[in-house]
């Protein structure tokens, strides 16, 4: 029997990306592969979960739901979704994946989207989305892959103080239309 360690199961907007606007069933994973010193999750909240009760909170979600897409986060969620397929295809709807890029991903997933965070380098080589938090430094990395295929998102780098480099990012997505501004919807509109 497969187990998963869970930070948190629940319904929302999705705020980031393609999806930005879709209600969406939220599963965050705990754990990751990667130690990124800006890290704000909190890795060590994690519950125990069998595939029995991942599946009865994610039912339970989407029954009164129906059409909402799922959200598979974290954390690195690629380092737990194991061999179980049956679980994911059994809920019947699109399976979204957020993802440092640096592990494979099962193929019932339908929509990958990679933020790109080890030295920027590795990357999955199937994604849907690429999704870049905008600091200007990188922007020779963004221009490299402007011609790859998929959506490119550029995310507005939100700052300790509360204050964000939107006006940067903005100027970087007008003068290049391969991109796309994605805004953190869900912190606008003050959900989840
Ligand atoms: S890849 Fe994401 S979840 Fe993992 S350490 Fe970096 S910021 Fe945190």
């Amino acid at each position: 029997m497969y187990t998963y360690r869970v930070n948190e199961i629940f319904y929302s907007i999705q705020g980031e990306g393609y999806f930005a606007g879709t209600p969406a069933v939220f599963v965050r994973f705990s754990g990751c592969n990667l130690a990124c010193p800006w890290c704000d999750t909190v890795h060590s909240h994690a519950t125990e979960m069998t595939h029995d009760e991942l599946e009865a909170a994610v039912l339970e979600l989407l029954a009164g739901h129906k059409g909402a897409i799922i959200v598979l986060t974290g954390g690195e969620p690629a380092l737990q979704l194991h061999d179980d397929e049956p679980l994911f295809r059994g809920f019947r709807t699109r399976i979204c994946i957020e993802t440092n890029g640096t592990l494979p991903v099962p193929d019932w997933v339908n929509w990958i989207t990679v933020s790109p965070k080890n030295g920027l380098s590795n990357i999955v080589p199937l994604f849907d989305e690429l999704k870049f938090v905008f600091e200007p430094e990188h922007i020779p990395y963004y221009l490299s892959l402007q011609e790859a295929g998929g959506i490119k998102s550029i995310q507005p780098l939100a700052r300790k103080d509360g204050t964000t480099n939107l006006p940067e990012a903005l100027e970087f997505v007008l003068a290049h239309p391969r991109f796309r501004l994605s805004v953190q919807l869900h912190k606008i509109i003050g959900v989840r």
